[in-house]
């Protein structure tokens, strides 16, 4: 029997464990300690920002970048129906309304020509994310929304690295919105951060995440915050990880273009895409099974793991689970038949070459087995 291969891992192979010995041994485990503010400004620097605002996870930076400004009861937020269930979640704890957009058939990002269609005298923002590392099209999207008066939020919880334009991710809109969940491309364990080049909005966000207390006056509250701080646990963490983070992309970088070379000739698959504008990362290697139904795609994932092999499938779009089903005023096509067919593989730095290898071969093998069989 081979090895079980997981569909991601994580990689500590620089300082983490001595950083975190560090918190420890001093004492200084909560959100006070230096690892915060370095982490902080390692983020930031590295996607071209000012500031940086670090959160318990990447939901509580989309609800605070939210917050920040100013969007609640009444209000509307446009985002991708095809993406995390998080990216909704954080517009409904708001009070706001999830407005949901279809999908770029290419990119599988928001498409803006249906985004500038749902937009109407309540949207007050709108949140492009960067699906699977792919950066959605943001010139295109800050266009439509300069015309109407939108904020723009990037998600970019997957795409840590990626480049639209030559501009790192997170650096082409208001506020930029990092998850360091164990299966992202930066891990913290949990985590989350806003980066952002307005001091004003930084400003709000720190005040906001420390239960908006008085600069002035401390235990003074002029306003409800909340409580979204990072450790310096998980920030020690973070601080080494960004120190080998040109390491840990070019790994995903080297793994998706072996998948890419090794799936080239396989019939009826959908690579994952890349756009001339873009620099994509690979947060999980992304193929769509040509003409498959979900029961079919279903079926390669269990002969997958019958091979020892993990995978998943994309995201459901978020308008057909059941807390958005009354919001779904239109059908929406291309993210539903992307994600009917859509499954993503084992991608993560310390996979070897032999493993890319052996899932390819089942891949195919079972796509072939699947085709004779006919069902
Ligand atoms: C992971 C993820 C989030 C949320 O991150 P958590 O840290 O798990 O809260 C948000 N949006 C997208 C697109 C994600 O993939």
């Amino acid at each position: 029997m081979n090895d079980f291969i997981p569909i991601a891992k994580p990689l500590f192979e620089g300082r983490e464990a001595e950083y975190l010995q560090e918190t420890v041994t001093t004492g200084w485990i909560s959100s006070l300690g230096r690892f915060v503010q370095l982490f902080e400004s390692a983020v930031a620097n590295y996607c071209g920002t000012q500031h940086g605002i670090s959160t318990c996870n990447g939901t509580t930076a989309l609800q605070l970048a939210l917050a920040t400004i100013g969007v609640g009861p009444g209000d509307e937020v446009l985002i991708p129906t095809l993406t995390f269930i998080a990216t909704a979640n954080a517009v409904r704890y708001t009070g706001a309304t999830p407005i949901f957009v279809d999908s770029d058939p290419y990119t599988l990002t928001i498409d803006p020509a249906d985004l500038a269609r749902r937009v109407t005298q309540r949207s007050r923002a709108v949140i492009p994310v960067h699906l699977y590392g792919h950066p959605a099209k943001m010139d295109e999207i800050r266009a439509i929304a300069s015309q109407k008066g939108l904020f723009v939020i990037e998600d970019a919880a997957e795409a840590i690295g990626a480049e639209f334009q030559g501009r790192k991710v997170g650096s082409l809109s208001s506020l930029g919105c990092f998850s360091f969940y164990g299966n992202k491309i930066v891990t913290t364990g949990e985590g989350g951060m806003i980066t952002t080049d307005d001091e004003n909005l930084a400003g709000r966000a720190r005040f906001l995440r420390d239960h908006a207390m008085s600069a002035e006056r401390r235990y003074w509250h002029p306003e409800v915050g909340y409580n979204f701080r990072m450790t310096n646990m998980q920030a020690a963490v973070g601080v080494a990880q960004m120190e080998r983070i040109a390491a840990l992309v070019g790994a995903r970088e080297r793994i998706a273009s072996l998948y890419s070379q090794l799936f080239a000739d396989t019939p009826n698959l959908t690579l994952p895409p890349l756009a001339s504008w873009a620099r994509p990362v690979c947060w999980l290697y992304s193929i769509q099974l040509n003409g498959f139904s979900s029961t079919k795609r279903d079926t390669v994932m269990e002969r997958l793991r019958e091979a020892g092999i993990d995978s998943r499938p994309f995201f459901y779009p978020i308008h057909t689970m059941p807390p958005y089903i009354s919001d779904h005023l239109a059908s929406y096509p291309t993210a539903e038949n992307a994600a009917a067919c859509g499954i993503q593989l084992p991608t993560w730095p310390g996979l070897s070459d032999s493993a890319v290898y052996r899932v390819t071969e089942s891949v195919k093998t079972i796509l072939r087995n699947l085709s004779a069989g006919g069902s």
